[in-house]
């Protein structure tokens, strides 16, 4: 049998074909018929099928009993209990008092669900995502400079492109399939000129004919300065400037005072001149420009000016929305899109419509007709797991996520958790560090199990597809919720009988009163996010949805690009321009913590390794955690490559082996973020990482935290 599904892993969302073999194995190739990929699927990708096996897998409910220990339940009861825990909580303390913590792993029926619980029924918005740790920057900055959530470009803009700025992007390790696309174009009859903007040599770099290594942090120095030169030398699309935007003169203002002058600029970024002008005067004469950014950008204390910067210099050009140029986030997640799209952020609604506007609470709820609706913005994801400890939320979902490894100061998390008087985690995988903590475990269908919508970086929805029976109990994650908000008394808006109905209802909140009031001097709404000709979709439709880019029309006509001609979403239709003062990082080095941590993903492993740490072949590309620092940076710590090291931040500690990869600045070191308890000791990044949050969007610093490395 042979499948068309997407990948699980990054946002690129490359399309797959799994065949199932007669013996139950599986094996995939990339779908040629996908327009992400084209037939080309990447290391992680072709090794899927080496990781479907039910080897660790939760199979069952469990209930952790009064001795600790966790015991097989069935399905009746543990809900039973989980809904329990929920009322208990809710009764006594309030709907603040219990909260969700989700993911960028759910497909976007789960999200949806979940996100309607929480908001519409239990009426608290204390439900976030683990894509506040990679993308809410991105969000923040698109919401500021376009009123709305949304990338504007395409993945065919890369071919034509004549200049790629990649910044924050070790793309040829963390988004494969794109960095493939561009070394491609490398090759053509017309190569772009390629500039990477990174602390790191990676081999992202490989290609590039231009490398910035700025100091970690500076980012906005750097692009306000090449705001500056561009209005200075002529580069401003004025006429789109003045139709289309507004803001500019502010926001021209600040970058001048902070970079007028290029040779500050490369001072502070710690670049050179030339190499900065350089690219400048690229970025200046290159119509089709396309500048692709992901977490180096967006995990900052300044992550959202970072994003509010680059997309300044896109407007003031006016290359948004054309042929081969706009800015470009890179989404992290296979749904971090999907997620968002359906509001599953703590300071969102569903249909890209926000919890502060009373209309956008107003029509969700009557859409819905749900007894209440969350007021103002939840917490999000580090405030959150700070107010469980702090003993204000007293009851928590995790769903697919395995925050003790991936947020920051994660023994803070840890210590959390333990206090927490009702911990529930769904999940595919049975033992995690998370998971050691919860109260009520709950079995997850997995990829090639489930049955939904993801939706990509170039908001291209693809169907995941089932191809494999469910394991044992395991049910899907929008039916577990279903079935919970069923046991507190919300039978009313939870009666989906499959996944296609959950679909249908997110697809006609999309269009339902979007530009109702485009007439008067107001709108009330104002969404590009518009699924409306995928409203009539019957479920056999739903289950042959080929991928599709929205907005998507009654007609079904899609959209590649968007704003080319203005039409943005705030109320006056116009984009703004952002004034982003620069701003180092929150903590710096000192004497006894003089090393500046950068953390991020290695090309073979994801997330916290659960899946892939399972095939051989990924696991031997690096088979342990690793801390990458400058040899002169080794010496004076008194460690030596190949060695066990210590390193340590002020928030907690880790051992790595130290290593010379020969791509790390002097000052810098660098630790992967996969290792956990589960697969080797003291080995999480997490609990030494700061957890200062960019002030916007609440997302981490996880690319600057002082630190420290001594011998082991
Ligand atoms: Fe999967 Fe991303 Fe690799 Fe594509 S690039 S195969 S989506 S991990």
């Amino acid at each position: 049998m042979t499948v068309a599904t997407t990948c699980p892993y990054c946002g690129v969302g490359c399309g797959v074909l799994a065949h199932t073999n007669i013996d139950g194995s599986v094996h995939v190739e990339g779908d040629t018929q996908h327009h992400a990929n084209h037939g080309r699927l990447c290391v992680k990708g072709s090794a899927l099928g080496e990781t479907v096996d039910l080897r660790g897998r939760l199979l069952h409910p469990m209930l952790r009993g009064p001795d600790g220990t966790l015991r097989r339940a069935n399905w009746n009861d543990a809900l039973d209990r989980v809904a329990e825990g929920f009322r208990r909580v809710i009764d006594q303390h309030g709907p603040d008092a219990v909260a969700f913590y989700v993911s960028g792993q759910l497909l976007t029926e789960d999200y949806y669900v979940v996100n309607k619980l929480a908001k519409g029924y239990i009426g608290t918005a204390n439900i976030d995502t683990n894509s506040r740790l990679c993308m809410s920057s991105a969000v923040a900055g698109h919401k500021r400079a376009f009123g709305e959530d949304v990338v504007p470009g395409c993945y065919e803009d890369l071919e034509q492109a004549e200049l790629i700025v990649l910044v924050g992007s070790n793309t040829a390790w963390c988004h494969p399939i794109v960095y493939q696309r561009i070394a491609k174009a490398k090759e053509s009859s017309a190569p772009p000129r390629i500039v990477v903007i990174d602390p790191r040599h990676t081999a992202t770099c490989e290609s590039a004919d231009l490398h910035l290594p700025v100091k970690p942090g500076t980012d906005v120095w750097l692009f306000n300065g090449l705001l500056a030169f561009l209005f200075q030398h002529g580069a401003m699309d004025a006429r789109f400037v003045e139709a289309h935007t507004e803001g500019f003169t502010q926001a021209l203002a600040a970058a001048q005072a902070d970079a007028g002058d290029p040779a500050e600029v490369a001072r502070i970024c710690g670049v050179q001149l030339a190499d900065l002008l350089n690219f400048y005067r690229w970025f200046a004469r290159c119509e089709r420009t396309i500048t692709l950014f992901s977490q180096g950008v967006n995990q900052s204390s300044s992550g959202t000016d970072k994003v509010n910067s680059i997309i300044n210099c896109h407007l003031l050009t006016g290359r948004i929305g054309k042929p081969g140029m706009g800015p470009f986030s890179l989404t992290g997640q296979p749904n971090a899109m999907g997620g968002r799209e359906v509001g599953g952020l703590a300071n969102m609604l569903a249909a890209h419509m926000e919890l502060e506007n009373p209309v956008h609470r107003q029509i969700v709820q009557s859409f819905w007709q749900s007894p209440r609706i969350a007021e103002r913005p939840g917490l999000k994801a580090v405030d959150l797991f700070d107010a469980i400890g702090d003993g204000k939320v007293k009851a928590l979902w995790i769903m697919a996520t395995n925050p003790v490894v991936s947020l920051p100061d994660a023994d803070r998390v840890k210590r959390a958790l333990s206090k927490c008087e009702w911990v529930v985690s769904s999940d595919i995988v049975a033992q995690t560090d998370t998971n050691a903590y919860a109260h009520a475990l709950l079995p997850a269908l997995g990829w090639g199990e489930k049955d939904g919508t993801v939706t990509n970086s170039e908001r291209r929805i693809s169907r995941q597809r089932v191809f494999m029976p469910a394991p044992e109990d395991a049910r899907a994650d929008w039916r577990i919720v279903c079935d919970v908000a069923q046991r507190l008394g919300f039978a009313a808006g939870f009666q989906f009988d499959d996944v296609h109905a959950v679909f249908d209802e997110h697809a006609r909140l999309t269009a339902y009163r979007n530009h109702e009031a485009q007439e008067g001097d107001a709108p009330a709404v104002r969404r590009v996010l518009n699924l409306e000709g995928l409203a009539t979709l019957d479920r056999r439709a739903y289950d042959a949805l080929k991928p599709i880019q929205w907005p998507v029309a009654m007609s079904g006509e899609s959209s590649m690009r968007l704003f080319a001609n203005g039409g943005f979403s705030h109320e006056n239709g116009r984009a703004r321009f952002v004034a982003t003062p620069a701003r180092l990082p929150v903590n710096a080095t000192d004497r006894e913590y003089p090393l500046v941590l950068n953390t991020g993903r290695v090309r073979d492993q994801w997330h916290t390794m659960t899946r892939t740490g399972k095939a051989p072949r990924l696991t031997g590309h690096i088979p342990e955690p690793f801390v990458d620092m400058h040899p002169h940076d080794a010496l004076r710590c008194g460690v030596r490559e190949g060695e066990l090291a210590r390193v340590q931040s002020r928030w907690g500690g880790m051992v790595a082996r130290v290593k010379h990869s020969g791509g790390i600045l002097a000052g810098n070191v660098f630790v992967p973020i996969h290792w956990n308890d589960q697969f080797a000791s003291d080995a999480r990044v997490g609990s030494l990482v700061n957890p200062v949050v960019d002030p916007v969007s609440g997302e981490p610093e996880f690319k600057h935290t002082p630190v420290n490395v001594e011998p082991f």
